[in-house]
């Protein structure tokens, strides 16, 4: 069974790989190329694969008869997998649901906090040494404990980052989801998407990326937005239109951003990194040594089912 890592991992997931398999790591940490791709579907059993590595219907019908069985995706996200398309030819796609869920919500915290308070803008007043002292009026932001806070995709990460607001932050809670969740705390549950947004001061976004959710914040639902509000994405870039987001951001629409993911990313726009009232972080939301090392683990125990010959633990 030769296994195929496609980017260096932590040092424990690498020893694992080691010990336990016939493995090869890419050494280095750039998307793979189409013919990358090409190839490990045809050299390789199974494939460890991660963000941007884009196994899109085209490239799987370069392969008709892969030697690979099994895409453990390193990542909860998989919509750069085409699944239908791998299952059409028989290889199995697995990602690591759960392993991610407190960090990310952590960074969605950090996101509007930092957007709410200005900590990014404070930071780089210090920083190029314009600060000129305190006073009663210098750098106002907007409050954050009690206010409403509108989730988009109430699922694992969602309800953490809705737990945190609560039990944190004294917030009311609203969200909307494909369908209301029975939750331990109070949390409002507004199926129409225009009329939350309408509804709260920080909307935050934690479902899958993939057609479904494209465009999903669109100029409406930025519209809809209260001009002192903010929006928050920890999901996947292409869940927000960012060109809408922009004009709504230049325009005054919305009073900021805090994005951890980008349309087109590592790509940021020029207009966005020119906004004092946007935190750019650089898709920071599992960036820890434990939660990489216990998604690490994870994708390699779906590889060691797959070797026995057992259930899949995270089947997509
Ligand atoms: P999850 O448990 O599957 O939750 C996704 C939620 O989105 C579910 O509540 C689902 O609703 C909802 N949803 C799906 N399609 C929707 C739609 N069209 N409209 C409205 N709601 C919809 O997934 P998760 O573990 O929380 O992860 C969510 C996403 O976060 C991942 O897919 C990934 O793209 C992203 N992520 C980002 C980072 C980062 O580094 N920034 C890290 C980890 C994950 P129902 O429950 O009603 O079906």
């Amino acid at each position: 069974m030769k296994l195929w890592i496609t980017r260096p991992m932590t040092l424990a997931v690498e020893a694992r790989a080691a010990a336990e398999f016939d493995v090869e790591i890419r050494p280095t940490t750039t998307p793979l190329s189409e013919d990358e791709m090409v190839r490990a579907l045809q050299e390789y059993d199974v494939v460890v694969p991660t963000l941007g590595d884009l196994f899109s219907a085209d490239v799987f019908a370069k392969v008709p008869e892969p030697r690979c069985k099994l895409l453990a995706n390193f990542g909860v996200g998989y919509n750069h997998i085409d699944v239908e398309a791998a299952r059409a030819l028989g290889i199995a796609v697995t990602n690591t649901p759960g392993a991610v869920t407190d960090a990310t919500a952590d960074i969605a915290m950090t996101l509007l906090l930092s957007t709410a308070r200005r900590a990014g803008e404070g930071e780089r007043l210090v920083r190029a040494d314009n600060w000129q002292g305190w006073h009663p009026t210098q750098m106002l932001g907007h409050h954050v404990t009690g206010k409403r806070v509108g989730i988009v995709g109430m699922g694992r990460i969602g309800q953490a980052i809705a737990r945190r607001c609560h039990f944190g932050f004294g917030m009311h809670v609203a969200y909307q989801s494909r369908s209301a969740k029975q939750l331990d705390f109070e949390a409002e549950y507004i199926p129409d998407l225009l009329a939350l947004a309408a509804s709260v001061d920080f909307l935050v976004l934690a479902v899958p990326g993939g057609a479904e959710t494209r465009h999903l914040i669109n100029a409406a639902v930025l519209e809809a937005m209260n001009s002192s509000a903010i929006l928050v994405n920890i999901a996947r870039g292409e869940v927000v239109d960012e060109t809408a987001l922009i004009s709504a951001l230049q325009a005054g629409q919305i009073a900021g951003a805090g994005l951890d993911v980008y349309e087109f990313e590592p790509a940021v726009p020029k207009a966005l990194r020119e906004m004092q009232n946007v935190t750019l972080l650089p898709h920071l939301g599992t960036a820890t040594e434990e939660v990489r090392t216990g998604m690490g683990h994870m994708a390699l125990d779906n590889v060691t089912a797959f070797v026995a010959g057992r259930d899949l633990p995270n089947p997509v």
